[in-house]
């Protein structure tokens, strides 16, 4: 960074994308293209690329509230779910404690640094689950991945309503693996109206390319959210992100059989891992996060590089873990098989 930038900055490092031979079981992608519908509306809309998206998302706003039962004014569109979360962080999170757990979405701790802002950080309980107690005393602006990553354990919504009802302050819960297995909370908007609930096409919807998430609330919330959209980038929703989030929606069918795939390429591979004497969390995430007592987290991301497979290694309290992205089935039995062989 050059002596010119006005302070020291410690951005978020994504997983690697890299060029292509590896399988990529790292950054929690669909291993399905998008619907032939998503597909097509694109394509379409590249004809009139000459002209600026609408801001407000209008056609994707209507087709969204009916499919979630809620009023395009409780929906905002952003280029991604993680530009939601950031608009949100810079709403609410000046002069108030973002607070979120010891182990969870990166992105939470680097656009606390990059808004000043000071964290505070919740232990997970020992087996990983989410100190609801703590998050219900907490004060400041709450965000709760449900499920979380990278453990994909789930809160049941009895626990997310004690959150959001425990204290008068924003409570984010960060959707982006709900589809996988998870009730939602974005039928509690009405009732909470300090709740925001960010969700994502990129995962369930095969988008992550396109880059669509949208944020749930109160009317009011939605505009406090557009006021900072409006102040930075009114435009950032493309019109074939836009387009091809209407083709996904229009496509049920196509969208119920990719998250089922997932579902039981998933239940394949924890009872795999398990049966080789792995740890795996009950995940209800297209993700699954295990380990093994015979081979360090290190040391597996880096024999399953060598042979062509790429999953995720964090450190900290996820250091003897990887995260693998659920893929096809027949992914995951080659994920195995290679596994079987790593394994001493
Ligand atoms: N929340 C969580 C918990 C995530 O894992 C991700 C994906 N990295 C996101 C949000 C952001 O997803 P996107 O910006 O692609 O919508």
């Amino acid at each position: 960074m050059s002596r010119y930038l006005s302070r020291p900055l410690e951005p978020y490092v994504p997983g690697e994308q890299p060029g292509g031979g590896l399988l990529k079981l790292n950054t929690n992608e669909s291993p399905f293209p998008p619907s032939p519908h998503a597909i097509a509306y694109a394509a379409d809309s590249a004809r009139r690329a000459e002209l600026y998206p609408d801001p407000e998302c209008k056609a994707l706003a209507a087709a969204m509230s009916k499919s979630l039962g809620v009023k395009p004014e409780n929906l905002v569109f952003a280029d991604g779910s993680d530009s939601i979360l950031n608009y949100a962080f810079a709403a609410y999170c000046t002069g108030r404690r973002p607070v979120f757990a010891d182990l969870t979405y990166g992105f939470y701790k680097t656009l606390s640094g990059f808004y000043g802002a000071d964290a505070q950080i919740i232990r997970l309980n020992d087996d990983f689950t989410v100190d609801v107690d703590a998050f219900a005393d907490a004060d400041g602006v709450i965000f709760l991945p449900n499920p979380n990553a990278p453990t994909g354990l789930a809160l049941p919504l009895s626990d997310i309503e004690r959150i959001a009802a425990s204290r008068d302050r924003i409570v984010i819960v960060d959707e982006a693996y709900v589809d996988f297995g998870t009730e939602s909370a974005v039928g509690l908007i009405g009732k909470y109206k300090n709740l925001i609930v960010t969700r994502t096409f990129s995962k369930s919807r095969s988008l992550a390319g396109a880059r669509l998430g949208f944020a749930v609330a109160d009317a009011e919330l939605i505009a406090d959210i557009n006021a900072v959209k409006y102040s930075l980038d009114p435009y950032c929703v493309t019109s074939h992100a836009m387009a091809a989030g209407l083709g996904s929606l229009a496509d049920t069918d196509y969208f119920d059989a990719c998250r089922e795939r997932i579902i039981d390429a998933r239940a394949y591979t924890v009872d795999a891992l398990r049966g080789l004497g792995f740890y795996v969390t009950n995940s209800a995430a297209n993700f699954v996060f295990a380990k093994s007592c015979a081979v360090s987290g290190g040391e597996l991301y880096r024999a399953l590089r060598e042979r062509g497979i790429l999953v995720r290694h964090f450190g900290g309290r996820a250091e003897d873990f990887v995260r693998i992205t659920v893929g096809k089935k027949s992914d995951m039995k080659r994920l195995i098989s290679e596994i079987e062989r790593i394994l001493p």
